[in-house]
């Protein structure tokens, strides 16, 4: 499996060919005979809604790495080799936010295939947490500019703008527990 749509076979090196396959146009190798997949990739992260104000409000970052840098997303990122999809999205809000969650605690909220950026495909497995299950301030910390809690109304109030992938899932998480209950 790669990231992004192989020209060279990984193994040989010899340059692919284009053949159809499940009606799908695949890449094979005509070296080695076999197929290099192009599967999308996991990512996975956490939104931490708080529901101690009049309107709930959702732990966002600011985007320090590309793409998108400056955007507001919430926090998530790469699963690793053997991680669960939960124990990966509580990993990645502690680094990028320092907020900890049991994963234990984490409901899904929404899986998600994106639009491609660059020829790289991600599907995103997103989980919700209810602050008050969480410990720890917001502190931005690896890919990210800052970390705060936004109201939906702060935000369309404020000149910042969202990541527009992960916009509607802003909104999702920001309404979950009230629509929920
Ligand atoms: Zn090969």
């Amino acid at each position: 499996m790669v990231s992004r749509p192989p020209d060279y076979c990984p193994q040989c090196g010899d340059a692919l060919e284009a053949i159809t396959l499940e009606d799908r146009e695949r890449q094979r190798c005509p070296t080695c005979e076999r197929v290099i997949w192009h599967n999308p990739v996991p990512c996975t992260g956490v939104a931490v809604v708080d529901r101690s104000g009049p309107e709930p409000a959702v732990l966002c970052v600011e985007r320090g790495v590309p793409p998108g840098v400056g955007e507001w997303t919430l926090p998530g990122g790469h699963m690793e080799v053997g991680e669960e999809p939960h124990v990966a999205a509580a990993r990645e809000l502690e680094e990028e936010s320092g907020i900890s969650v049991d994963p234990a605690d984490l409901e899904v909220l929404d899986a998600t295939a994106l639009e491609p950026h660059n020829g790289k495909h991600v599907v995103t497995m997103y989980y919700v947490a209810d602050r008050a299950d969480a410990t720890g301030e917001p502190n931005a910390g690896s890919d990210a500019n800052a970390a705060q809690f936004w109201t939906l109304s702060e935000f369309a109030a404020s000149s910042e703008r969202f990541r527009p992938v992960h916009e509607d899932r802003f909104q999702t998480a920001a309404t979950f527990f009230t629509t929920d209950a």
